[in-house]
């Protein structure tokens, strides 16, 4: 089972991947944690990392290309991949299906979170308080958003095509979320 877990920034992608991951013995591939990671170690490319990610925008296609390359080709995760935060734009939705075919896979779901505006800068701000990330502030927020908008929102399209596209309602208690996520996931036939 590959999956997709597809919203806005702070419709709850972490959290849910986290759930289904551990439900199903899946492996998160977080591409905005990887990319913390590298933020972390103060590397050169971390430096430039860290002011991207700050400004709101995305951090380059081949960049990101490289962290998540490094997880589908590795056998052990073979047709257990999470992908939180990936693809982010039509560009990375091509390479990830080049991706995925170079190395004998395929998706099986693309779950979309649906939240609004007003609820995704509740959240954030109170994440805020207890992650300390630094992109969780009002403006940044908002700035992220409008990235998401612009760049990620067509991608919905491109999965709509193939038919692999759910959307479940991201404003709901987390516990209603997870169910109906392992609804979508255990309809899914031919699965286990
Ligand atoms: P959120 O979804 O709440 O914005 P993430 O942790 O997924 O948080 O991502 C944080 C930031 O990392 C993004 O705003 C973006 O700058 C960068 N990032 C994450 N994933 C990608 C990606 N696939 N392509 C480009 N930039 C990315």
């Amino acid at each position: 089972m590959n999956i997709i877990i597809f919203g806005p920034p702070g419709a709850g992608k972490g959290t849910q991947s986290k759930f289904i991951a551990k439900k199903y013995n899946l492996v998160q591939l977080s591409t905005g944690e990887l990319l913390r990671k590298e933020i972390d170690n103060k590397t050169e490319l971390g430096l430039k990392i860290s002011t991207i990610i700050n400004s709101g925008e995305l951090v380059s296609d081949k960049i990101v290309s490289k962290l998540i390359e490094k997880f589908i080709s590795n056998n052990t995760y073979k047709q257990r991949l999470i992908f939180d935060g990936y693809p982010r734009n039509i560009d990375q939705a091509v390479n990830l299906d080049k991706l995925l075919k170079d190395n004998n896979q395929n998706l099986d779901i693309v779950l979309k979170l649906s939240v609004s505006l007003e609820t995704i800068l509740r959240r954030i701000l109170e994440r805020k308080n207890q992650e300390k990330r630094k992109d969780d502030n009002e403006e940044i927020a908002i700035k992220r958003y409008k990235t998401y908008e612009k760049s990620t929102e067509p991608v919905l399209k491109y999965y709509q095509k193939s038919k692999l596209l759910n959307v479940v309602n991201g404003e709901s208690s987390i516990m209603q979320i997870s169910d109906e996520i392992s609804g979508l996931i255990d309809s899914i036939k031919g699965w286990q």
